[in-house]
């Protein structure tokens, strides 16, 4: 379920070089990344700092600096309700910011293919190494976090506006809106979830009335 498979290499028409690399869903994004640019692989490299393994990264079409996975799934392979195993070509899916839909009924992913193009091994490092010192500087890594709550809207940045509505610091309980960045809520130590959630319901209600944006989440709640 973790596996990740050595890249087959191809050429395409263009004459550029590419690679199909087959990975069990949980593996995780960071491994990925790392795995591809030892082969010169360029593609994911910006999905290094990405939290979570491949098959909630898909669903999620996780993405950082214009980079999504969407657009680099080769296939994604699934266990049905009824369990059956099919497997979805890239076209089948549409993608959407922070949301894969697929053309039916959900389902476990338990593998994909990925096809990277082959790129310059050093730069690929060069740039995972700044991505991820950019986020070690602008993320509240050290505290448990649940990454951006809110979706950007388009053109600005959710941080941005919760900033500048003088929000950083704000507290609801043990929640509180990360210093280090605005879009962050982090648990200061036995925050519950309806912390979360309140905090939540007075940056959207705030935003919406000093600036008139609608903040939509990007996490997903469960429950009440
Ligand atoms: C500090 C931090 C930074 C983050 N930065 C980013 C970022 O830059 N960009 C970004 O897009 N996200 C970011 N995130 C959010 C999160 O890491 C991503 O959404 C990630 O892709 C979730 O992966 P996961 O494996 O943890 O999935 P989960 O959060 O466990 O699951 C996400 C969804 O996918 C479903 N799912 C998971 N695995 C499977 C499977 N195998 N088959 C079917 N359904 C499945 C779950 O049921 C759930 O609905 C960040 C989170 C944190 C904490």
């Amino acid at each position: 379920f973790k596996e990740i498979k050595r890249p087959l290499f191809f050429k395409k028409e263009d004459g550029k070089r590419r690679a199909v690399i087959k990975v069990g869903a949980g593996a995780k994004m960071s491994y990925l990344a790392k795995h591809a640019a030892r082969y010169s692989l360029t593609g994911i490299e910006r999905l290094v700092g990405i939290p979570g393994s491949l098959g909630g990264a898909i669903i999620m079409n996780a993405g950082a600096e214009g980079t999504e996975i969407g657009p680099i799934l080769r296939s994604v392979t699934r266990i049905t309700r009824n369990g059956e195993i099919e497997t979805l070509k890239r076209e089948d899916l549409s993608f959407q910011y922070r949301k894969t839909i697929f053309p039916n009924e959900p389902g476990i992913i338990i593998e994909a293919e990925i096809e990277l193009e082959e790129g310059d091994r050093s730069e690929i490092m060069t740039t995972m190494d700044r991505h991820l010192s950019r986020r070690a500087q602008t993320q509240p890594l050290t505290i448990p976090n649940s990454g951006s709550i809110f979706k950007n809207p388009e053109g600005d940045a959710a941080g941005r506006i919760i900033e500048s509505i003088g929000l950083k610091g704000y507290s609801i309980g043990k929640a509180g809106v990360s210093i280090r960045h605005a879009n962050f809520i982090v648990n200061k130590g036995g925050a519950t979830a309806k912390d979360v959630t309140q905090l939540i319901k007075h940056i959207q209600k705030e935003v919406k009335e000093k600036t008139s944006i609608d903040l939509q989440t990007e996490i997903v709640i469960i429950g009440e």
